[in-house]
C-alpha cells in the first residue's frame, strides 16, 4: 500500500511548521537497532519510563534515515533531518496506525484474554491459512506499541487479519479496539488473579470486553461475568454449562490425545485434539468455534485440528554441535516473523559466519516473485554467509543469491547434506511447521543432560534500562561481565549489552576479556586485575587495564615503552576505604611523576570501589569515601593533559546514591536481577532461571532413611523424587536437610537429606507429578535472593556458583 508522509502529516496534530517534503514511506520504525530501508524509514521516537527514542537520533542520521516524528528535536540536530514534532510520540504511532488500518475493509480476528492469546492466534492462522491471505500480529505484539507496529504488516492483498491485544491498564483497550477494528472477537481466558492495575475483577473485565465493542460476534467460553458486559452478538461454548450455544465433554484417550464431544446449533460431531493438559484443550475448542462461525465443513475442522503443534512463543539461542550456536525458530515462517529472526541473530551471533536454514516462506497476500525479493534482501542486509534453503519454491526465487545450496525437503537435506561441516558458527533455524525443522534442531543440537540456567534477555534489557533510568543520559555506564557475566553467560551477555549501547565491559582477568574479543565484542573492555604477565595479550587484543600501584604501572610502562605504543588508554584504581586495592595517597607524588608527561599512556578514567554502597546505615562512610576520592583526583589531574572520567558506583551506589554518578557508574549483579533490597529488587525482572527435571519416583516406608549418612528418617510412609542436579552443579549443600525445597508444578517440594555431589531428594508426597516433568531450582518465584538468604551468603556467591557443566539457554519473549 503506498501511503506518503504528507497523508500521516495530516493525521497527526503538529506543532512546528516546517514545511515537510513528501515521500512515500515503506516502513515505520522505533527500535533503532532493526532498519531495513533507512531512506523509506519514518522513525518513531518513543519515550518509556527507562528508555529515550530521542537519544538514538544521531546515530539514526548517520545510517540514512531522514525523517523522525519527535517530542522535541535534539539541540545539535535541528537541521541535519526532518523532524514531525507531536505531543506525544505514542500517540502518534497509534493514530498513524489507524490511518491506515482505515484504509482495508476485511474481517478482522480481535483476540483478548489473561492467557492463550499468543497460541490462539498461531494456531487460528495455521487451520486458516489454507483458505486466507493472513496477517497477523508478530511474536506477541499486543501492547500500545506492539498493535501499532503490527498493523503495518497489513497489504492490499490481504483478506483476514487476526491481532492480539492486551492491556496493562485503564483505559489502554479502547485504543487497540480503534485500531485493530475487529469484526470477531475472541475471549480467550479469564484469570481471576489480582491485578493491581485494577480495582476489582469487574473493572478488569470491564476494560478487557471494550476490545468487543463493535464487533459482529464474539467467540468466548460460557461465563455470566463477562457476557454481562458484552453488547455485541456472543457464542459460547462450555464443558459444564449446558445452556452454552455449544455443550462440550471430553475424553482422554492417551497421554497426548483427547477427544471431546460437541453438541449444539444442530451439530453433534467429535474432534481428537493431541493434547491433554486443560489450557491447550480450551484454546483448541476456541479454535474450532472460530471455524465453525467461519463456517468450515465438520470434516476440515477435525482434520486441522488433529495437526495442532505445541508453539514455542519465543526465540531461544542454544548450544550446538562443533562450538555452533543455534537460534530455533522451527515454527513459523513469514517475513515479519524472518526480520525478528534475523534481529535476535545478528545480536546473539557469537560467531562470525551465519548461516540460515530457512524453508518456503509463507505470507498472505504478497505475490512470490515479490515477497521473495523482500526476503533476498532482507538476507543481503544482514550479511548472511550461507543460506540452506529448503523446499520447492524457494529454491526457485534464491537463486541469485551468492552461497544459496537448496534441498527439496526436510528430508533429503538431512540425508543428504554433511551436518558435521556446521562448524564455529550461528545458524538461525527458521520454517514453517510443515517443514519439521525441529528434527534438524534436535540432530544439531548438543545433547546435555536435563539441567539447564536459562536466561531472559528481555529482563535483562529491562533491568540496564531501570538503572539507566536513575542516571543522566550523559552518564556513562560500564557493564560488570567478570566471571562469565555474573554466571549467566558471558559473551551472549556482553553481545546484548553491547547492542544496547553500554559504553564499557569490566571483566576481572585478561582471559574473560580476549574471549570476548574472539567471540567478537568491540566495545572498551576495561580488565580489573591484569597480571603483568598479560599486558602483551592485552594490549594485542586492545584491553584497557585497570592500574592500581606504582610497580603494575611501571611494569605497564615498560611494555608499553618496548612495543612504543602511544596513549594506551588505561584506568587508575584508587582506594578510599575499601582496602582491597588501589592507589593510596601517600603514593600521589610517585604517581604524578610517571604520569606527568607521559605519552605512552592516555589516564581514561579514574575510580574507585564503594565498601558498603548497599546499606545506607553506612551513608557517612560512604561520604568519607567520595570525599577522599575527589582529593586524590583533584591533585593528580594537575599533571594529566586530558580530564579522565571518574567513576565510584556500583549497582546500589547507583540506586542510594546517584547525585555521586560522576561520569561514568559500573552496573553490575542489579543487571542479572538480583540486587541487594527488597526496595531495588521491586523495579528488577528475573533473569535467570535454573530448571531440571524429575528422574524418579519412589515410594518410601516408614524407618527407612534417604541418602548419604541417613540423615533423612522416614516417619511415616512417603514420595520421594530425584533430581538430577547437585552441589557439583552449584546447588550448595546448606540448602538441604530441610532448609531448601524446589518447586514442582508451582508447589513447594522439601529437599530430604543431604545434597548429593550431582543429585537431590525431595519430597513429593502431597504434589501430583511424573517421572520427566520440570522442576525449578530457582526463578521468579523462588528466588536467588531467598536461597542466599537462608543459605546466609548473597546472591553473587549462588550466581557465580552455577557449574559451567550447566547448559544455558538465552531466550527473548
Ligand atoms: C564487581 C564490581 C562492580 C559491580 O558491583 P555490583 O555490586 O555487582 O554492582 C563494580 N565495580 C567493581 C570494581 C567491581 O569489582
Amino acid at each position: 500500500m503506498n501511503y506518503t508522509l504528507q497523508h500521516i502529516i495530516s493525521t497527526l496534530d503538529i506543532k512546528n511548521q516546517e514545511n515537510f517534503p513528501d515521500f512515500n514511506v515503506d516502513n515505520i520504525s522505533i527500535d533503532s537497532r532493526s532498519l531495513q530501508n533507512n531512506s523509506g524509514t519514518l522513525f518513531f521516537a518513543l519515550k518509556g519510563n527507562n528508555h529515550d527514542g530521542h537519544q538514538f537520533i544521531e546515530q539514526l542520521i548517520k545510517k540514512g534515515v531522514a525523517f523522525f516524528v519527535v517530542e522535541y528535536i535534539p539541540n545539535h540536530l535541528k537541521n541535519k533531518a526532518h523532524f514531525i514534532v507531536v505531543k506525544n510520540t505514542l500517540k502518534a504511532l497509534q493514530k498513524t496506525a489507524i490511518y491506515y488500518r482505515n484504509l482495508f475493509q476485511f474481517p478482522t480476528i480481535g483476540i483478548t484474554g489473561s492467557n492463550g492469546k499468543t497460541i490462539v492466534k498461531e494456531w487460528l492462522n495455521f487451520l486458516l491459512s489454507p483458505n486466507f491471505n493472513i496477517v497477523r500480529s508478530p511474536k506477541s505484539y499486543n501492547s500500545q506499541v506492539g498493535v501499532p507496529l503490527s498493523i503495518f504488516g497489513i497489504n492490499e492483498n490481504h483478506n483476514l487479519g487476526i491481532f492480539e491485544a492486551g492491556i496493562s491498564q485503564k483505559g489502554e483497550m479502547e485504543k487497540l479496539q480503534e485500531i485493530i477494528q475487529p469484526t470477531i472477537g475472541v475471549f480467550t481466558h479469564l484469570s481471576s488473579a489480582h491485578d493491581e492495575s485494577f480495582a476489582n475483577l469487574d473493572e478488569k473485565i470491564k476494560e478487557k470486553t471494550a476490545l468487543f465493542k463493535k464487533c459482529e460476534v464474539v467467540l468466548l467460553e460460557k461465563n455470566a461475568e463477562v457476557e454481562k458486559y458484552i453488547s455485541s452478538p456472543i457464542i459460547t461454548w462450555s464443558f459444564d454449562n449446558n445452556k452454552a450455544d455449544y455443550f462440550l465433554s471430553k475424553n482422554t484417550k492417551s497421554n497426548k490425545l483427547t477427544e471431546i464431544e460437541i453438541t449444539g446449533k444442530n451439530l453433534d460431531f467429535k474432534v481428537s485434539i493431541p493434547f491433554n493438559d486443560e489450557a491447550s484443550i480450551k484454546n483448541a475448542t476456541t479454535c474450532i468455534i472460530a471455524m465453525l462461525y467461519l463456517k468450515y465443513e465438520i470434516k476440515d475442522i477435525q482434520e486441522r485440528i488433529q495437526q495442532l503443534y505445541p508453539i514455542e512463543l519465543r526465540l531461544q539461542a542454544k548450544k550446538g554441535i562443533n562450538n555452533c550456536l543455534l537460534i530455533d525458530d522451527s515454527y513459523s515462517s513469514d517475513y515479519q516473523s524472518l526480520q525478528i529472526a534475523l534481529d535476535f541473530l545478528e545480536q546473539q551471533k557469537l560467531h562470525s559466519k551465519k548461516t540460515i536454514i530457512l524453508s518456503d516462506v509463507f505470507q498472505g497476500g504478497l505475490p512470490l516473485n515479490e515477497l521473495y525479493q523482500k526476503v533476498a534482501s532482507a538476507i543481503q542486509n544482514n550479511k548472511i554467509d550461507r543460506v540452506i534453503a529448503i523446499g520447492e519454491t524457494i529454491s526457485g526465487y534464491l537463486n541469485e543469491l551468492p552461497n544459496v545450496i537448496s534441498f527439496p525437503n526436510t528430508n533429503d537435506f538431512l540425508k543428504q547434506f554433511n551436518l558435521n561441516s556446521f562448524e564455529n558458527e550461528t545458524i538461525l533455524i527458521k520454517g514453517a511447521r510443515n517443514f519439521y525443522f525441529d528434527e534438524i534442531v534436535v540432530v544439531l543440537e548438543e545433547k546435555n543432560h536435563e539441567t539447564v540456567l536459562e536466561i531472559n534477555l528481555d529482563a535483562l534489557s529491562h533491568n540496564l534500562n531501570f538503572y539507566k533510568s536513575k542516571l543522566s543520559p550523559k552518564t556513562k555506564i560500564m557493564v560488570m561481565v567478570k566471571a562469565f557475566g555474573y554466571g549467566n553467560g558471558g559473551y551472549e551477555i556482553a553481545k546484548l549489552l553491547e547492542h544496547n549501547n553500554v559504553d564499557y565491559l569490566g571483566v576481572a582477568f585478561a582471559d574473560e576479556g580476549i574471549s570476548l574479543r574472539k567471540a567478537g565484542i568491540k566495545i572498551p573492555i576495561m580488565v580489573l586485575n591484569p597480571e603483568n604477565s598479560s599486558f602483551h595479550a592485552m594490549i594485542a587484543y586492545d584491553l584497557e587495564p585497570e592500574i592500581y600501584s606504582l610497580t603494575g604501572l611501571e611494569a605497564f610502562l615498560k611494555v608499553a615503552k618496548q612495543q612504543n605504543i602511544t596513549s594506551y588508554p588505561i584506568h587508575l584504581k584508587v582506594d578510599t576505604g575499601m582496602h582491597r586495592l588501589g592507589f593510596e595517597s601517600h603514593e600521589l607524588p610517585e604517581l604524578k611523576k610517571l604520569l606527568k608527561n607521559n605519552n605512552f599512556i592516555e589516564v581514561k578514567s579514574v575510580f574507585s570501589h564503594l565498601a558498603a554502597s548497599d546499606d545506607i546505615t553506612f551513608k557517612e562512610f560512604t561520604e568519607l569515601q567520595f570525599n577522599r576520592f575527589e582529593k586524590f583526583y583533584n591533585e593528580l589531574i594537575s599533571v594529566l593533559q586530558k580530564k579522565p572520567i571518574r567513576h565510584i558506583l556500583n549497582t546500589s551506589g547507583i540506586f542510594n546514591y546517584p547525585h555521586y554518578q560522576m561520569e561514568m557508574a559500573r552496573l553490575g549483579i542489579g543487571l542479572y536481577g538480583a540486587g541487594n533490597s527488597d526496595n531495588e529488587n521491586k523495579n528488577l525482572q528475573n533473569v535467570s532461571t535454573l530448571k531440571s527435571i524429575i528422574s524418579q519416583i519412589r515410594t518410601v516406608e516408614n524407618g527407612e532413611s534417604i541418602g548419604y549418612s541417613r540423615k533423612y528418617l522416614v516417619k511415616e510412609k512417603m514420595k520421594v523424587a530425584t533430581i538430577p542436579i547437585g552441589y557439583a552443579d552449584g546447588i550448595r549443600r546448606g540448602w538441604g536437610n530441610g532448609v531448601g525445597y524446589i518447586l514442582i508444578h508451582n508447589q513447594k517440594a522439601p529437599i530430604l537429606g543431604n545434597i548429593c555431589m550431582d543429585m537431590l531428594m525431595v519430597d513429593v508426597t502431597s504434589i501430583n507429578c511424573n517421572p520427566g516433568d520440570e522442576v525449578i531450582i530457582f526463578g521468579e518465584q523462588l528466588t536467588v535472593n531467598e536461597i542466599a538468604e537462608k543459605t546466609n551468603t548473597i546472591s553473587y556467591e549462588i550466581l557465580t556458583g552455577i557449574s559451567q557443566r550447566v547448559k544455558r539457554v538465552f531466550y527473548k519473549n
